[in-house]
């Protein structure tokens, strides 16, 4: 396994293959996305694939949309009328199937397709209305059967806040799974638990409070069920991103290491910087930068351990723009 300076090894990310720059579009074009193919390609392994290829579409080939048909939803091909619902529904199970047999820790999809769209997908009527409720076919499975998965669109990835909590989702996953996969002891994820307390704390405390106990109470007798549990809280406790109050919150905890080590003109130094963070007048690295400063030189190996403060690489400079 591969680390970099900081100790991060390479998640393993699935993708929609247009989305890497490969001409496999129905029009026999590609969708690259620099952002996913350069930036964050240079820390993660991938995993592409391209559903309506894989099924025999061909490219170029005539588009396909969702129809609404009673209960059901039908993927058409909009020239030949041809019903394609049945090949994509049984390729998504058995592509499904394979991916479980490796740990994914996320998924970049591309946006407004009827195959490996997540979010708002047309789907239309009778009357050739579409109405924007729908899910692409291979999404909808890939989502049914890993609920915990970070799943993000590459429309989605332009909103500083969403992207910075998908990476973060990521790589906290891909840190569970090794944990996991690493002949797991209760110590072990005491031991993950810590380091995620402050991590937990700005998503979620409720989520935090809630896995407190779970973690203390952990025996070796049914701790496969009891690290499922945990893993489905962890999750749900990051699906969303940190509000600016609840990270304020956490970098005032920092603080609370400092306090007999700063003078008076330090401490002020860094509430006013955290202050403007809360105003919005300098992005969340800023206060952080100062807080990693002061505690590398008194040295506390507990705070510095805290996956809050570098959550994913560095050069991934995500926290420059929230
Ligand atoms: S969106 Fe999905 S199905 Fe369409 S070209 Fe890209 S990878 Fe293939």
């Amino acid at each position: 396994m591969s680390l970099t300076p900081k100790g991060h090894s390479r998640p393993r990310i699935g993708v929609s293959m247009c989305l890497l720059g490969h001409e496999v579009r129905y029009d026999g074009g590609h969708t690259r996305d620099q952002y996913v193919e350069s930036v964050l390609g240079a820390h993660v392994d991938f995993v592409s694939m391209c559903p309506e290829v894989d099924v025999g579409m061909g490219t170029p080939r005539p588009s396909v949309r969702l129809v609404r048909a009673g209960d059901t939803v039908r993927m058409i091909s909009a020239k030949e009328d041809y019903d394609w619902t049945e090949q994509m529904e049984t390729y998504s199970k058995v592509q499904v199937d394979q991916l479980a047999k490796e740990p994914l820790d996320g998924f970049v999809l591309k946006k407004n397709s009827p195959s490996c769209g997540a979010f708002r997908i047309k789907v239309f009527d009778n009357n050739d209305v579409p109405s924007r409720d729908g899910r692409g076919l291979f999404a909808a499975e890939l989502m049914r059967r890993f609920p915990r998965l970070p799943v993000e669109e590459d429309g989605r990835l332009n909103d500083s806040r969403l992207r910075e909590n998908f990476v973060t989702r990521v790589f906290a996953y891909h840190r569970l799974h090794a944990m996991r996969a690493a002949d797991p002891t209760p110590g072990k994820l005491q031991e993950f638990h810590a380091r995620h307390k402050y991590l937990l704390l700005a998503h979620s405390p409720k989520h935090y409070y809630e896995l407190g106990p779970l973690v203390a109470n952990a025996r070796t007798e049914r701790f496969e069920t009891l690290i499922d549990g945990y893993e489905q809280t962890f999750m749900d406790a990051i699906a969303k991103p940190a509000p600016v109050k609840r990270h304020v919150n956490v970098l005032h905890h920092f603080c609370g290491f400092l306090k007999q080590e700063l003078d008076p003109a330090g401490k002020q130094e860094l509430l006013d910087v955290i202050e403007s963070f809360r105003e919005g007048t300098v992005p969340l690295i800023t206060p952080l930068t100062l807080l990693q400063h002061h505690l590398r030189k008194i040295g506390h190996p507990w705070a510095d351990s805290q996956a809050y403060l570098d959550p994913y690489p560095r050069e991934l400079a995500l926290r420059s723009v929230i």
